[in-house]
């Protein structure tokens, strides 16, 4: 018996008590009628209080319910759920499902209401420099060697100090949690700072230090730059939310010693190896006459291929390197923004898709290539790009570019067991987009509206592992401001040191 159901028992008692005690004071009708009611109203009141008390202590704990919107899983169904709910408790998901069975079942320590919004899985970008934010717009429409030479290497080279890289992954970090990003894969050099500055701000990593034949700004050598990978491997072994990772730059900026160095240091520790791939014709042309056949066959020849490889572009694939990289389960990345306006050319999409190619989607830049880190804008383009080049609006669909920027980008970065879908099990991490902007009424299609419709500046939550990284459009881990003005300090820095004669 409840606490309440014994008071009200302990109460109908001592009515009856009364109404001896002063019988005769009223009439004995009265004294019934006046009973019953007490009776009714303190049973009343004792079973509706003693209802939840029952059903609290029968529904689980979790931490978070993110409530009433319109879920849309990304799971093997692809199913989508009207008034739906997403559970989390820890890190993790523990259900999808319907509000109302969610509801029943647990009792959240707190709750997001996404009512008349969209819950998704967060974005992966797959390939870009983060810190190179502070060189966004610097120089552009220009060919890759003269935007290299002239200004990127300078400017690298006289700027690119561990602040230079904290402050541009601060300032990318923004951009990516304001757009809906919760994971992002990286390349560029201090990548010890790059991952400390992207856990301080809630977002998942998977990380390369950059390795090259020639001085970077970090490491001045190819001993220096594997001692540095090697302790930034040491560092974050084990990390929930950082996968630190070795990245040799491509197979024409490093020799064939380079590449295998890399590749069995990353070995050693379990982690992921990032390269460019296949990105224009030069390139594989110039792999073709040096190593008789095309970077992925190359890299095959050399031991390099694997299912721990993140390839960024693969724009100059044929089918016979399509296969290959199918069959020894590369991930791969296509970069649309970049690959349009270096004018690259246009990855086989379609054709990678259909061999079962594990492939992501990437904002590539954010300086030179796009410039900025935007996914939902990646989607669009992504789409867009094969209808032209193909002459076919039905080459890539809105389904398939987002579950390129979900799904397919978990399988591409090998982490589908843990992200890339709202699925129980899964690591908490989820976007609420807002559905009221002149441009995203009305809504007839989901994957149409996100796709073609909807912009980074929709997104208005962000869930990563469980932690809330934004809410209604406010960053909660990064001093905005702050990383703003400094952003704009860097900018005019930077822009002195190009004018000045180099050192
Ligand atoms: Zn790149």
């Amino acid at each position: 018996m409840s606490p309440r159901r014994q008071k009200a028992e302990t109460g109908k008692r001592k009515t009856g008590i009364e109404k001896r005690r002063t019988g005769g004071f009223r009439s004995p009708v009265f004294h019934l009628l006046f009973s019953v009611f007490c009776l009714l109203v303190l049973c009343g009141s004792g079973l509706a209080q003693s209802a939840p008390a029952r059903q609290g202590r029968a529904r689980e704990r979790i931490d978070l319910l993110v409530a009433s919107g319109t879920v849309v899983t990304m799971d093997p169904q692809r199913r989508g759920l009207e008034d739906g709910a997403v559970a989390v408790r820890g890190d993790k998901i523990v259900a999808v499902g319907s509000r109302a069975e969610l509801e029943v079942r647990y009792l959240p320590a707190r709750r997001i209401e996404a009512r008349g919004k969209l819950v998704l899985p967060g974005l992966i970008n797959g390939h870009t420099h983060a810190p190179m934010t502070l060189l966004r717009g610097l120089a552009d429409d220009l060919t890759l060697q003269e935007w290299l030479e002239k200004y990127i290497f300078p400017a690298e080279a006289r700027n690119v100090t561990e602040d230079f890289v904290t402050w541009g992954t601060r300032l990318a970090a923004l951009e990516m949690i304001h757009g809906g990003t919760t994971t992002y894969a990286d390349m560029y050099y201090f990548e010890d700072a790059i991952a400390r500055e992207t856990k301080a701000a809630g977002l998942r990593g998977v990380l390369g230090e950059t390795i090259l034949d020639f001085p970077a700004p970090d490491n001045k050598t190819l001993a220096q730059a594997l001692a540095y990978t090697e302790n930034f491997l040491k560092h974050w072994k084990g990390d929930p939310m950082i996968r630190a990772a070795v990245a040799p730059h491509s197979a024409y900026t490093c020799s064939e010693s380079t590449l295998k160095q890399a590749a069995a240091l990353a070995r050693r520790y379990g982690a992921p190896l990032l390269i460019h791939v296949s990105e224009t014709k030069r390139e594989v042309e110039e792999i073709r006459s040096k190593h008789g056949g095309s970077p992925p066959q190359y890299l095959e020849k050399i031991g390099f291929l694997g299912p721990d490889v993140l390839a960024a572009h693969c724009v100059w694939v044929d089918a016979a390197d399509i296969a290959l990289l199918a069959a020894r389960q590369v991930g791969c990345v296509h970069n649309p923004s970049s690959n349009m306006m270096l004018a690259s050319g246009v990855a086989p999409v379609v054709e990678m898709r259909a061999a079962g190619v594990r492939l992501g989607l990437g904002t590539d830049g954010p300086a030179g290539s796009n410039n900025d880190l935007d996914m939902m804008e990646e989607m669009d383009l992504a789409a867009k790009l094969q209808k032209v080049t193909r002459m076919d609006p039905r080459a890539l669909g809105a389904q398939q570019a987002l579950e390129m920027a979900t799904i397919e980008g978990a399988r591409a970065l090998h982490l589908e067991a843990e992200i890339g879908s709202l699925e129980p099990g899964k690591k908490a991490d989820l976007i609420i987009v807002g559905l009221s902007a002149p441009h995203a009424v009305p809504l007839y299609q989901v994957y149409s509206q996100i796709v073609y419709a909807l912009k980074a500046s929709d997104v208005e939550t962000v869930v990563i592992g469980g932690r809330t990284v934004m809410e209604n459009g406010r960053v909660l881990t990064l001093a905005e401001a702050e990383v703003i003005a400094k952003a704009r300090e860097y900018g005019a820095k930077v822009q002195r040191s190009l004018a000045a004669p180099p050192k």
